[in-house]
């Protein structure tokens, strides 16, 4: 439909909605401008040419209110938010909203951190004057509903305080910055709450203090500004792909609200906190045309007070009425998306005791105008979205503008419309936290004061203080009752030989000092969301997870966190912890000092802090006077006592002074220097891999496949070449080949006049394009060779599995197995292996289907079995256990087979091995150090499904090529900030880079 023909169309349906049609209960007032207020005519014709077909806006944006005092978007835009061709930097929205700010009293903007390259965040807030001027005020009684406890619980007071309270919608625009809309859309809703005086629109303003971050990932948002202009400069060229969002992670900065790692996660919660709202409603853009997807589908997260499920329901039932009342097609609210995870940023509300939301609108990725054509399923109509988008539309930016301000103005008006039920929701959601120890549980967690892993413990009480979660510790001594589990009856009867099974334990004592994370509190949801365990059944109807289905961040970081049910935990004399106490140090005096191996990640951070020192490993457990340590115990030499004293109190770390050296074998302990490998084709999983890596302040070189493969001599400049995973979707030979370049234009990641922003602190390259490439490869290869190490995990782990750079491993995937972001039992195969170092038998992972590894003693074998395979014997003379005959000969000795575990390579037989140059000399045979669990122990948490294919195949591998090793990582050791129990496997690799063949049990076999 062409752009004048609808002018007629929009009065027709303003002639609609002023007959009464629409969705309006008695009394409530229509989405309707105020005649009396004059017209922006110039704004408003623009809004309409923008704006592709009348029915992709509403009677609440076709139009814009005019002012004689307060500055509309085009002052800083040049044109109307959401005009072709015109994406501001997060500068120039903050500039305009500043203006706002000088322009009225119904704005006030305040800035809430920076980002990670020192970008501002800012919060605009809107309102009516005497709400702003009364903010803290107001903010006094929303902390009180925020934290029942202060009220006592009285219901009375409550409903007075719900009655006397403006409550506080937070709106948050572009965390996903290819997602591009949001900005221009909530400059101009900035607008438009300031400026209107329809009743609608006053209604909201006066009854509701709107907040809006514009811009959440402020660093991704100015690097995708820069590619559009390039666009704009190069209109008949690619474009390059936006390979950097944030410094460290692109759409994953919406799976960090349980790491809490990223500084706008930490700055929207503390925001959202600090104002007590009661909504965090996050605005997103992929699916046609408004999904309004916090109803989603199951599986629900378990830890959602129902009564949030039932306003999620009001507010997008309402949503999706008002809009299809206005004629806006393909607005809906159920969709395939679950609402399991709460990783999400819009989840911060969910778990602190408010409404969270999640807008999908349809963007275009820039502000280009163009003709979009969607799949089948896109377009389909069900019986959730009786009205849906149509097959194929010209889309602008200004139509996305339009359903989200639509969005948002029907949303915030509902919202005031019903703001006590709300405000009374957000205190009853805040108490019933509070009862949790007396309705369904548990009491407390407890994290016991003598937990070997200290300082891992600290950093996960550091996430539950970053999640505002009270933590407390105990100042005496304690028992807890535990909870007695229900054995199950067999049928069968007893077997009268079968011993008995020991008792559990029926109670536990923490010492003094133990940390307890009691349940009465406003934030316990959150805490026993984060602490608990997830089950998801492989039979759940939801067959398409959409994200991890497990967290437990006791086993994740490797802790002990004890669930306690027993409610006389809370009577147990405690202290509040705002901050953890520094803790470690050193005892006793001494030139020689010990530090216990507990697979702590500070103890790489030592070894690099500690330039000067000479560090020791201890390849076997030791005692000194009645300590014992542990393999892998640092022995640390030449240091003054005082610095190592301050080391290892910033780090958490215990050194103990030795009165004499044991006398063990040990290797020296060296800090590698590292070459850090990232692709072209995303950054997106090693940027969680980098982020952990400088929290850890462990120094390396970041260089692209590109810059490696420039590299003449990468063992004169390397030790280790560390390669995470790519993403599930990297090939090996695209990791070579990288993007095709016989056509097409290259692809620049440089910083230049029209892109000053892309670099910023990470990588850059005249062209995306080029992998690795084949000569790249032969440098990987020699520099392993000549030995130097090389430690890949998934996607790089099977690059190099299937381009030969290790022998004797197989990587494959099962088409059955379901095991989606799960946590899964490993157990250790060769404690003797420096990688092992600090770990017990038993080791929880992240695991996000594998690859599966084997491993075979003959290069290409593969067990292949002709015919039925032989457990028992066959049918024969005698009984089963002896040997059968052939008549009219002497018996044959039958040789022994050797047996052999599933995650071992089989010995190769006499006759495999007779003139076979394929056969792996012992000392070049992949070494297991950690393998998964049996079947029945694989699943901790989450989903396991089929996860046989997977069960005792080798998790993490160390194989030797030539002079060097690759070290294979099936499961994901560094993930999302979440996963620090596995950290020390990728670092104790780096600091025994020299010595990993220590304790190897075949390496002098030939
Ligand atoms: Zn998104």
């Amino acid at each position: 439909m062409g752009h004048k023909s609808w002018l007629g169309l929009i009065l027709l349906l303003f002639t609609t909605l002023a007959t009464g049609g629409g969705v309006l209960a008695d009394g409530e007032t229509p989405a309707a401008r105020d005649p009396k207020q004059p017209v922006d005519e110039a704004y408003t014709a623009k809004i309409r040419k923008y704006t592709t077909a009348p029915y992709f806006s509403s009677p609440l944006v076709d139009y814009l209110p005019a002012s004689k005092t307060v500055p509309t978007p085009e002052v800083v835009l040049g044109d109307v938010a959401g005009a072709p061709g015109i994406l501001p930097y997060a500068e120039e929205v903050y500039k305009y909203m500043r203006l706002l700010e000088k322009a009225t009293p119904r704005v006030k903007v305040v800035s809430i951190g920076t980002t990670e390259e020192g970008r501002e965040m800012i919060a605009v807030a809107i309102s009516s004057e005497a709400n702003l001027k009364n903010l803290e005020q107001n903010r006094q009684h929303l902390a009180k509903l925020a934290d029942p406890r202060t009220i006592h619980l009285d219901d009375a007071e409550a409903d007075k305080l719900v009655s006397e309270s403006v409550p506080v919608y937070y709106i948050t625009g572009t965390i996903h910055s290819p997602e591009t809309g949001a900005p221009t859309a909530l400059m101009e809703l900035a607008y438009r709450l300031a400026v209107d005086e329809s009743p609608y629109v006053s209604e909201i303003r006066d009854g509701v203090i709107t907040l809006i971050t514009p811009v959440v990932e402020v660093d991704g948002r100015d690097r995708m500004v820069d590619l559009y202009k390039w666009h704009l400069a190069h209109p008949k060229d690619f474009y390059p792909p936006l390979i950097y969002w944030g410094k460290y992670v692109a759409h994953d900065n919406n799976r960090d609200a349980m790491g809490m790692t990223l500084k706008l996660t930490q700055n929207v919660l503390n925001t959202y906190l600090g104002w007590n709202a009661q909504v965090l409603h996050d605005l997103h853009e992929s699916v046609p045309y408004l999904y309004d997807n916090t109803v989603g589908d199951g599986p629900y997260n378990a830890w959602v007070d129902p009564i949030l499920v039932d306003e999620w329901q009001m507010i997008g039932a309402r949503n999706v009425a008002d809009m299809t009342s206005f004629g806006m097609p393909g607005v809906f609210t159920h969709g395939d998306f679950d609402t399991w995870s709460p990783g999400y940023l819009m989840f911060l509300a969910a778990m602190h005791n408010g409404i969270s939301r999640l807008y999908e609108t349809f963007g275009n990725g820039g502000a280009d105008t163009r003709e979009r054509t969607l799949q089948a399923e896109e377009y389909a109509r069900t019986w959730y979205r009786p009205n849906p988008p149509f097959p194929k539309v010209l889309w602008s930016q200004r139509n996305n503008n339009n359903y989200e301000e639509t969005g948002l103005l029907t949303s915030l008006h509902y919202f005031n419309e019903n703001k006590r039920l709300f405000l009374r929701n957000f205190y009853l959601k805040g108490k019933r936290s509070i009862q949790k120890p007396s309705a369904e549980g548990p009491a407390a967690y407890v994290l016991p004061a003598d937990d070997p892993r200290a300082s891992v413990q600290a950093d996960l009480l550091r996430v539950m203080l970053k999640q505002h979660v009270e933590i407390s510790r105990s100042t005496t001594a304690f028992q807890v009752a535990l909870p007695v589990k229900k054995e199950k009856k067999s049928a069968k009867p007893a077997d009268p030989e079968e011993k008995p099974k020991p008792a559990a334990p029926t109670s536990r004592d923490f010492p003094s000092g133990s940390y307890v994370i009691r349940m009465d509190q406003p934030y316990s949801r959150v805490a026993d969301a984060l602490l608990d365990y997830q089950y998801w059944s492989p039979e759940d109807p939801q067959t398409t997870p959409y994200d991890d289905t497990a967290w437990t961040l006791g086993e994740l970081f490797g802790v002990q966190v004890t669930r306690v049910t027993d409610s006389k935990v809370l009577s147990v004399p405690m202290e509040r912890v705002t901050e953890l106490h520094s803790f470690g140090g050193v005892k006793g005096e001494g030139a020689l000092f010990a530090i216990d191996n507990h697979a702590e990640p500070a103890l790489a951070s030592l070894r690099y802090r500690l330039k000067d020192a000479t560090i020791d490993a201890a390849e076997e457990p030791f005692q000194s006077g009645d300590r014992k340590f542990s393999r892998g115990t640092f022995l640390i030499r030449g240091v003054s006592r005082s610095d190592l004293d301050s080391a290892t109190k910033t780090l958490g770390l215990q050194a103990v002074a030795l009165a004499t050296a044991p006398s063990i074998k040990t290797h020296l302990v060296r800090a590698p220097r590292i070459a850090y490998v990232h692709t072209w084709i995303s950054t997106q999983s090693e940027g969680w891999w980098r982020l952990a890596f400088d929290n850890l302040q462990i120094p390396y070189d970041y260089m692209s496949t590109q810059a490696l493969a420039k590299i003449p001599d990468l063992n004169a400049k390397y030790d280790v070449i560390l390669f995470p995973p790519v993403t599930g979707e990297a090939s090996a030979i695209s990791i070579v080949r990288g993007t095709p370049n016989s056509w097409g234009n290259p692809l620049p990641w440089l910083n230049t006049p029209e892109t000053p922003n892309l670099v910023g602190k990470n990588d850059s390259t005249p062209d995306m394009r080029p992998g690795l490439g084949w000569d790249g490869l032969a440098k990987l290869q020699t520099f392993v060779r000549n030995g130097g190490v090389l430690l890949t995990a998934t996607d790089t782990s099977q690059f190099a599995v299937a381009l030969g750079l290790v022998n004797g491993v197989a990587a494959s995937t099962s088409e059955k197995m379901k095991i989606v972001g799960s946590i899964v039992g490993t157990r250790l195969v060769d404690a003797a292996s420096p990688i092992a170092y600090g770990y017990d038998e038993k080791v929880s992972a992240y695991c996000d289907n594998g690859p599966i590894f084997s491993v075979t003693s003959i290069i290409g074998a593969r067990r292949r079995h002709l015919g039925p395979e032989m457990k028992t014997r066959p049918t024969g003379r005698g009984t089963k256990d002896d040997p059968d005959f052939v008549i009219g000969r002497p018996a044959s000795a039958i040789p022994e087979e050797p047996e052999n575990e599933l995650w071992e390579a089989p010995q190769p037989t006499d006759d495999q091995r007779f003139n076979n140059p394929r056969v792996i000399p012992p000392a070049d045979r992949a070494r297991v150090i950690l393998r998964y669990a049996d079947s029945k122990d694989l699943l901790i948490a989450g989903l396991v499904e089929s996860g046989n294919d997977i069960a005792q195949h080798p998790a993490v591998l160390d194989v030797p090529s030539g002079a060097g090793h690759v070290v294979l990582f099936s499961i994901n050791p560094v993930y999302r900030g979440e996963t620090e129990n596995t950290y020390s496997l990728v670092l104790n690799t780096l600091l025994n880079f020299d010595s990993l063949n220590v304790g190897r049990k075949d390496a002098d076999q030939k």
